[in-house]
């Protein structure tokens, strides 16, 4: 999609700090980390957010999941705990419309969040 930064990502035409990529979903780490792990996990496909998801997009969403907690595996983070957040629009923060799941851990994550 034109003028969308995560498909530019994705394409390769803005670049990003790759740490995982399949033939479905990149995850990079997030340029403005809010905590020791922050990495964002994001479809290639362009879906806005949680509103725009297909019934085929099912498949994706859980892979993204399984993915999500590798990483953490990987990272040593899994037994303290992480958090996968996915922003949908203003009220939740959402500030690039292409969805993506932020994977986040390293410290206390606080609830309610803010
Ligand atoms: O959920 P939300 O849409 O607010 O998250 C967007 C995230 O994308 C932010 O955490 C921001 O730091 C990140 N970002 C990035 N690289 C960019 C643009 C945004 O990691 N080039």
């Amino acid at each position: 999609m034109d003028n969308c930064i995560f498909c530019k990502i994705v394409d390769g035409t803005i670049p990003a700090k790759k740490v995982y990529e399949d033939e479905d979903m990149i995850a990079i780490e997030d340029i403005n980390p809010v905590a020791p792990h922050h990495l964002l996990l994001i479809p290639k496909k362009h879906v806005v957010n949680a509103l725009d998801l297909a019934p085929e997009d099912d498949r994706l969403v859980g892979r993204v999941f399984r993915v999500a907690a590798e990483i953490a595996r990987q990272r040593g983070v899994e037994e303290r705990g992480f958090r996968i957040v996915q922003n949908s629009n203003a009220d939740a923060g959402q500030s690039v419309f292409h969805i993506h799941f932020h994977l986040l851990a390293g410290r206390h994550l606080g609830w309610p969040p803010g």
